[in-house]
């Protein structure tokens, strides 16, 4: 999956958190967003470019999300923990 090109996740959000103790951010970042960017490179690719908006710092954690047509954002039907505890992939 993490090989996969990131435009093939579009519909997605990445739930993005800060590694950094004192900064703890947690943001959503839609795929689209990302892919009208970054829509050829990796999936891993991709992790390695994300950063912190609030202090810069590379995220500790990055999750996967498939949103549900017409349900609430925080409701998920797919979740993929994609670096971080128990991710696929560890730093
Ligand atoms: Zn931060």
């Amino acid at each position: 999956m993490l090989a996969s090109r990131l435009a093939l996740w579009r519909g997605h959000v990445l739930v993005v958190a800060c590694a950094a103790p004192r900064c703890r951010g947690a943001r959503r970042v839609p795929v689209d967003t990302l892919a009208q960017r970054w829509g050829e490179l990796t999936v891993s690719e991709v992790l390695d470019h994300l950063r912190c908006r609030t202090c810069g710092a590379s995220p500790g954690g990055v999750m996967l999300r498939r949103l549900v047509a017409g349900s609430r954002p925080s409701r998920a039907d797919l979740v993929l923990h994609l670096l971080g505890p128990g991710a696929t992939r560890r730093r």
